[in-house]
């Protein structure tokens, strides 16, 4: 069977070669994400092309996904290549003035008021948290910290300032001007440093109820305190490992990702792993065990993703890194206890102000007898028939061990459910009645070659007019 743990991969100067994104795809890119802290807008809109082009070439439905900065506080580009700190050595850190650039000697941060921000003693962070520069003293014109922890500095990594310093709230006033600019031009969007779900509300009202998906960055520990009431307004949700590593007790990270993963699916929303997945790849043919066994944890805890960064984003070699994921991630569903996974879920819920809640509530129920049934007449195949994608991800959060293929009308939704656990899209022309749909769906389904003549058929579907799946049908081909 095809891996059913889907696949998030950064693209970024290493995987911007037309050729190397047509073979990201073939090697298991489910899903492109486009960072939008790193290069500017145009440069982001490139990528979104060449990965649409590059989808279209292997005929594959591959979704965008861009990650808005929110309010993070960045360094100025280091030199191509990355600096190396080392540990002892002392740095200066500058405000950074207009088209500033970083190097080994000054970091310039992208914060206007740092040096009041900063006080002597205080422990700064660079990237994900594996440099530490101590704050030795701070004059009018920088702060002048030691090395404490070295490493490399590569791109613009996040500068993190002790706690209650410099907390601005999410999105930022550049975000929603890129959200604007996004419009209609990628699938999903994720907000980063979100707090509250009222954070998650801004950003929907500005991108609008046809909008991209938005995904919830958890991040922060105000997020993980909040993180019921943010996953049930986002359409997805992210352990946006890196900086929660750096904002919360690295120690708790496991704990959290478990708690989050479970979260996001007691809600029904896709749950993407992140950060530091294949690290060690970034220069390296071959992961460190530690990875291996970290990625797959991460499909044993219920991650419907895993995210790649650096590793495809700036990585020596980015299909090779995808090529490892894929093959990790397929050897360790072998393995998963499917039953009890399906077993040990309790009802779906949903925000208590969600309007769709009473639809949803239907596909959830007719998603759950499906679940049962599709085990007790031993089917081969589940095809849920879905506008939206709520069907398939509503019978994908039961980790079914049969195939399940959505069959939709509209390629946004295909795009869309690219990160959806296990679930493999089909487009389909509508049809004017329930029967129609069904017939239709399951001779896709024999084409396709997820199911035999003489296998049996699981059909989620609705009558056309009716937004809920009310309707549960066992096929025989
Ligand atoms: C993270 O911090 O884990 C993350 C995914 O965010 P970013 O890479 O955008 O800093």
């Amino acid at each position: 069977m095809e891996r059913r743990t889907k696949i998030v991969a950064t693209v970024g100067p290493a995987s911007d070669d037309p050729q190397v994104l047509r073979e990201m795809i073939a090697a298991g890119m489910d899903m492109a994400r486009i960072s939008l802290s790193h290069g500017t807008l145009e440069e982001a809109l490139a990528r979104v092309d060449r990965v649409r082009d590059a989808a279209t070439a292997q005929r594959r439905i591959v979704g965008v996904l861009a990650d808005l900065p929110g309010p993070k506080i960045r360094a100025a580009e280091f030199p191509d290549g990355g600096v190396h700190l080392a540990e002892g050595s002392v740095v200066a850190l500058v405000p950074a003035a207009a088209e500033d650039r970083s190097d080994g000697g000054r970091i310039a941060v992208d914060l206007p008021t740092l040096l009041v921000d900063l006080e002597r003693g205080d422990v700064v962070g660079l990237g994900d948290g594996v440099i530490q520069l101590l704050v030795q003293g701070v004059s009018i014109d920088r702060a002048t910290v030691e090395v404490v922890s070295g490493g490399w500095a590569q791109g613009r990594p996040g500068v993190t300032l002790p706690p209650g310093r410099a907390t601005m709230s999410s999105p930022t006033a550049e975000d929603f001007v890129l959200l604007d600019a996004l419009a209609g031009k990628v699938d999903a969007v994720a907000v980063s440093f979100v707090r509250t779900a009222a954070e998650i509300e801004s950003a929907r009202a500005a991108a609008g109820a046809g909008g991209p998906m938005l995904i919830a960055k958890i991040e922060t520990q105000e997020a993980v305190d909040a993180v019921e009431a943010i996953i049930g307004v986002a359409d997805g949700v992210m352990v946006a490992r890196g900086d929660l590593g750096i904002r919360c007790a690295m120690e708790d990270v496991p704990h959290y990702q478990k708690h989050i993963i479970r979260t996001g699916v007691a809600y029904g929303r896709p749950v993407i792993t992140a950060t530091q997945m294949l690290e060690s790849m970034v220069r390296a043919p071959t992961p460190t065990r530690a990875e291996v066994s970290d990625i797959a944890n991460a499909v044993f805890d219920g991650s419907s993703a895993l995210m790649l960064s650096g590793e495809t984003a700036i990585g020596q070699n980015p299909v090779n890194a995808i090529r490892t994921m894929a093959r990790i991630a397929q050897r360790a569903e072998r393995d998963f206890d499917y039953q009890g996974w399906g077993r040990n879920l309790g009802r779906q819920l949903s925000a208590a102000a969600d309007p769709v809640a009473a639809n949803d509530r239907i596909t959830a129920a007719v998603s759950a007898a499906c679940w049962r049934a599709a085990m007790d007449a031993d089917v081969d195949a589940i095809v849920a028939c879905t506008n939206s994608g709520a069907t398939a991800r509503a019978i994908s959060r039961f980790r079914p061990a049969v195939p399940v293929l959505a069959v939709t009308p509209s390629e946004a939704t295909a795009r869309r459910l690219s990160v959806a656990w296990g679930v493999t899209s089909l487009l389909a022309d509508r049809h004017a009645t329930t029967d129609n749909i069904v017939r239709f769906s399951v001779n896709a389904a024999v084409e396709a070659g997820i199911v035999n003549p003489g296998g049996l058929v699981a059909v989620l579907v609705g009558s056309p007019a009716d937004p809920a799946t009310d309707t549960l049908r066992l096929v025989r081909v």
